[in-house]
């Protein structure tokens, strides 16, 4: 068996790689919650949908909603004006170019206001289970450097790399799988080395 999915077995015996960690029933929540958790963690979005969607869950009441009555509503995330911007903009550009549906293609979602290519990475996978690639965060960018999956800095770069080097089938687990190790051990200032089951692939601790 190839290192690479030997690293992703070996992870997988860790972590439930099936499942993503934001909060949603439908795929507009989702959208909403991806947005959220930009330079935020999921717990915190978690809390905040679970009041936030009581009072807004479609495209057309947020696009009825003054930008500033979402601010009031998401305020302890972090960018919150901007992101109250985004959530409006983009719940009119689903009602006017998507039929109030959220589109199902990385072409259409990336033409959405606030959504860039990782978030509709994980709007792919998580709200229409149609893994169409990999989506960096700073997570999955520390550990593909880490473990030697990737030399590149920029997470597009970092996505090429890893798409050429993991095999379909597993993308969606690798999706789920840096995040989570990321996380809980390989932390950015201080990994948690001596509980990381993946140590032997781990160029990082070599080269210190
Ligand atoms: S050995 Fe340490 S640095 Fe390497 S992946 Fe594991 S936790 Fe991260």
């Amino acid at each position: 068996m190839k290192k690479v999915e030997e690293l992703i077995l070996e992870l997988s015996k860790r972590y439930d790689g099936d499942k993503g960690s934001l909060y949603f029933t439908t795929p507009f929540e989702l959208l909403v919650a991806v947005m959220l958790s930009a330079q935020c963690t999921d717990a915190r979005v978690n809390i905040v949908t679970k009041s936030l969607f009581k009072v807004a869950n479609t495209p057309e009441q947020f696009a009825k909603m003054k930008v500033e009555d979402i601010e009031k509503l998401i305020s302890s995330i972090s960018f919150y004006k901007n992101k109250s911007k985004h959530i409006k903009e983009c719940s009119i550009q689903i009602i006017e170019n998507f039929g109030g549906k959220v589109p199902e293609t990385m072409e259409e979602l990336t033409t959405l206001s606030g959504i860039g290519r990782k978030s509709a990475n994980v709007i792919m996978l998580e709200a229409f289970n149609n893994c169409q690639g990999i989506a960096v965060d700073t997570h999955a960018l520390r550990l593909s450097n880490r473990l030697g999956l990737s030399n590149e800095t920029d997470p597009l770069k970092v996505e090429q790399d890893l798409l050429k080097k993991i095999p379909k089938k597993y993308w969606k687990l690798v999706n789920h799988l840096l995040v989570y190790h990321g996380r809980e051990i390989c932390d950015a200032r201080k990994p948690k080395c001596d509980k990381c089951t993946v140590y032997k692939y781990c160029k990082y601790v070599k080269n210190k």
